[in-house]
């Protein structure tokens, strides 16, 4: 479904992403792992169209076609979904109103239907109604942003969902009903790439279904089993490195 193919990609002319391969088939589970600084967020930036992200080399094709120059709003409609790692406030609009319009755009729901909707999905992530009625994330704490970028994905069901970094600035309730949330979207068929730092989130995760990459300065350099997780959690990833002769 997804395939990334020796994706060199820069920002404002410094090479970051160094020659990526990676590839995903429908409904699997990748997670992607590395320090801080590797490249794990402009990969999952570029996959979603930012453009700020210029490819250089390589390409990105999704269910058979090449994506590589497409904006994100046309990926969004093809089915890929990013979870952003910083979610934005956005001073006047309300979640509500956001979600309606993204409801709209990507499954030409409309808006009266979408209300009710979103109103039940919310209360899974812990939204009341009257919270819907805030501005989008402002003054939201780092749980509450992450929980409403689920309450998107769940909404749109994306073929693909990027988390970038879900588990970070999160309080040990939101990332158990962050991590239900995500094995509950893959249970119904979404795709997931999962990017975290710590792999604080797999722990709440079954490790059996995944498959885990490990990036170092812009490329995979190491791809294995949930064991792999284990061993960066015991040994760090400079042990890792050192053993792949990097
Ligand atoms: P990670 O998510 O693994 O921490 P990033 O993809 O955020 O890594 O960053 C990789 C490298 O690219 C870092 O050196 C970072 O400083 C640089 N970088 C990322 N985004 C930008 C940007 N918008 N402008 C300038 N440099 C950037
Ligand atoms: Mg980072
Ligand atoms: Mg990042």
């Amino acid at each position: 479904m997804l395939k990334v193919e020796n994706l060199h990609v820069s920002v404002e002319g410094k090479p970051i992403l160094k020659g990526v391969d990676l590839m995903i088939n429908p409904g699997e589970f990748h997670v992607v792992m590395g320090p801080n600084g590797s490249g794990k967020s402009t990969l999952a930036l570029t996959i979603a169209g930012h453009p700020r992200y210029r490819v250089t080399k390589g390409k990105i094709e999704f269910e058979g076609e090449e994506i590589t120059v497409l904006g994100p709003d046309e990926r969004a409609k093809r089915g890929i979904m990013l979870a952003f790692q910083h979610p934005h406030e956005v001073e006047g609009v309300k979640i509500i109103e956001f979600l309606q319009q993204v409801l709209a755009e990507v499954k030409g729901i409309d808006f009266a239907e979408a209300y009710d909707l979103i109103v039940k999905k919310a209360e899974e992530l812990w939204f009341k109604e009257e919270d819907l009625h805030r501005y989008v994330n402002v003054g939201f704490s780092g749980g509450e942003r992450k929980r409403l970028e689920l309450l998107q994905a769940l909404l749109i069901e994306p073929k693909l969902l990027i988390l970038d970094e879900p588990d970070s600035g999160v309080d040990v309730d939101s990332l158990s009903v962050i991590s239900r949330k995500i094995e509950e979207l893959h249970q119904r068929g979404t795709a997931i790439l999962l990017i975290t730092h710590y792999g604080r989130i797999l722990g709440h995760l079954d490790r059996e279904k995944f498959t885990v990459h490990v990036m170092k300065d812009g490329r995979i350099v190491k791809t294995g089993t949930g064991e792999l997780v284990d061993r960066i959690e015991s040994e760090g990833f400079t042990k890792l490195f050192e053993e792949v002769g990097e």
